[in-house]
């Protein structure tokens, strides 16, 4: 019978399919050879972290927007068993005997369970529940290390699966999948941006794993958020998104604003342009890194920007240096996790050749033109220093290189605020990114929702940090960047402030215009703020 749930947009498209349920491996009992031991080891533990990252993300969020502080110690419940010596020594132990991860963590499991199902105590007992629950967790980011994404796909292809990373979403979207629903994510996190670049549609509900089930027939449609189980024939699908030259970006009050994008891969250029917007505020370099199999070399570099430059034309563009780390980690490079915590800059300044090799290779895609470049993740005037020293040295090196170098600083951690008057001393611009800004502000991961207190006009903490930054820049130019941007919360007090150039993701740039013909600057008050 057709059924509607409402969930959350996340990339919009409204497409029709089969559900495929990504939840649980197949049972499968393999005869792990003693060589196989610590691969198989690794996999167990790689699934012990992520189900202790995702366990500790649903207790602040329970903690944050329901405040029950009984959900928040059952999931400290579930953290401690997860980090029980007990458990993992025998999970080891099996796994050391012969035992796939799947099948070490599903006997362990069985055999607590029939304990319990022995105990008379009916609180005990009830306990159960979060047993399995915690079994359930982690045996999904054990499937989820090692996702089969052409067997799932012979199941279906609209995919029901509690979380994607944005590996996934570049998987999912080269092998045909025509959308996703997932439990958790939100809109600032990379996999919707992502998904949102790839026109992948997207709708978060957070049951879905539960409540809907392999074979049937959806129509999901991530602009509204809805997903209809076994949808009728007039429910349609959409046209392809036709993509119209936006009108005037302008408010109701009349102050102008230019809109850039912030894009992933070289093709989106063509959107940009199609929908007439000043140019690409951000290409995010890391995304030739994610795709890779390896390390891409200079040349791959090379012809990947040049790539984005035959497609950017005469538009302006300004190249952002990769931001790595964080959920951004290439598969490649797994080994080095560590490492990439530190994120964005400092994760090139730990790994100099690799940045040698990146920053060569911008620097020649841009031969004879002008380069306008971005750090991202400035913390530090020493680390805008540090990238103009390294470039100066490999620039002495070539002979085909940029006729301008513009180099900007990107404005995301709290830090980076406070130090804003040094760091813009040494650049030509400045990008806010308010996406990690407000998240590490915060302390909210970019997954979840900020709630509504700490926002405007309630919250003007973003506001001021804004001020802050547009005082430091003292007239060298300054654009904000990431979600924030276009919404309506923010927006009068982005432009109360004096700035006036936005860069979001392309495909809300017909609901910014709209957004900003609708609002007023004039009647917002910024007294008080510093
Ligand atoms: C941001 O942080 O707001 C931003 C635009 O950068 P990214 O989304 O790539 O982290
Ligand atoms: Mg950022």
């Amino acid at each position: 019978m057709r059924r509607i749930l409402k969930g959350k947009g996340l990339s919009p498209g409204r497409v029709r399919g089969k559900a495929a349920l990504a939840v649980h491996m197949p049972v499968r009992k393999t005869e792990a050879k003693p060589v196989q031991f610590s691969e198989e080891i690794r996999r167990f533990f790689k699934a012990i972290s992520a189900a202790k990252r995702d366990l500790e993300i649903l207790r602040s969020r329970i903690v944050k927007t329901y405040k029950k502080q009984e959900a928040s110690d059952i999931i400290s419940t579930y953290l401690m068993f997860i980090d029980d010596p007990s458990f993992l020594d025998s999970v080891t132990d099996k796994i050391r005997r012969g035992y796939s991860a799947y099948d070490a963590i599903t006997e362990f499991f069985d055999e607590i369970l029939e304990k319990f199902k022995r105990i008379d105590d009916k609180y005990l007992r009830e306990r159960e529940k979060d047993i399995k629950y915690v079994r359930r967790y982690i045996l999904t980011k054990l499937f989820e290390a090692e996702i089969n994404w052409d067997d799932i796909l012979k199941r279906g292809d609209i995919l029901i699966i509690p979380f994607i990373s944005p590996v996934d979403v570049l998987y999912l979207s080269d092998k045909g999948f025509k959308g996703v629903i997932v439990e958790r994510g939100s809109e600032t996190s990379h996999t919707s941006i992502l998904a949102r670049a790839l026109s992948l549609p997207m709708v978060k509900y957070p049951d879905a794993t539960e409540v809907l089930e392999d074979g049937q027939e959806l129509l999901i449609d991530g602009a509204e958020g809805i997903i209809i189980v076994e949808p009728e024939e007039s429910d349609g699908v959409s046209e392809r998104v036709e993509i119209k030259p936006i009108g005037e970006p302008r408010t109701s009050d009349g102050v102008y604003v230019d809109i850039f994008a912030n894009i992933d891969f070289p093709e989106e250029a063509v959107t940009v342009k199609a929908y007439g917007a000043k140019g690409v505020g951000i290409f995010r370099t890391e995304y030739l890194y994610m795709t890779s199999k390896d390390w891409p070399s200079e040349e791959q570099q090379v012809d990947y920007i040049r790539r984005l430059l035959n497609y950017v034309g005469d538009l302006p563009v300004t190249i952002r240096i990769a931001d790595l780390g964080g959920e951004k980690i290439p598969i490649y490079a797994e080994f080095l996790r560590e490492v990439l915590n530190y994120r964005g800059i400092r994760f090139f300044m730990h790994e100099e050749r690799l940045f040698r090799t990146h920053i060569r290779a911008i620097l020649k895609a841009f031969s004879g033109r002008s380069l306008r470049l971005l750090i991202p993740m400035v913390s530090s005037p020493y680390e805008v220093k540090w990238v103009k020293t390294v470039m100066d040295e490999e620039l002495g090196g070539i002979s085909e290189k940029p006729e301008e170098i513009l180099l900007g600083a990107m404005i995301e951690t709290p830090a980076g605020v406070m130090s804003s008057a040094e760091i813009c001393e040494d650049v030509d611009f400045v990008s806010v990114g308010t996406n990690d800004l407000m998240s590490f502000s915060f302390g909210i991961d970019r997954e979840l929702k900020v709630p509504d207190y700490l926002e405007p006009p309630e919250n003007l903490t973003l506001i001021r940090m804004l001020k802050e930054i547009y005082d430091a820049a003292s007239g060298k130019e300054i654009t904000v960047c990431g979600e924030v941007a276009r919404d309506r919360l923010y927006l009068p007090y982005i432009l109360a402030i004096g700035i006036r150039r936005l860069s979001i993701n392309p495909a809300f740039i017909p609901d910014l215009v709209s957004e900003l013909n609708r609002i007023s600057v004039k009647d917002v008050k910024l007294e008080g703020l510093k």
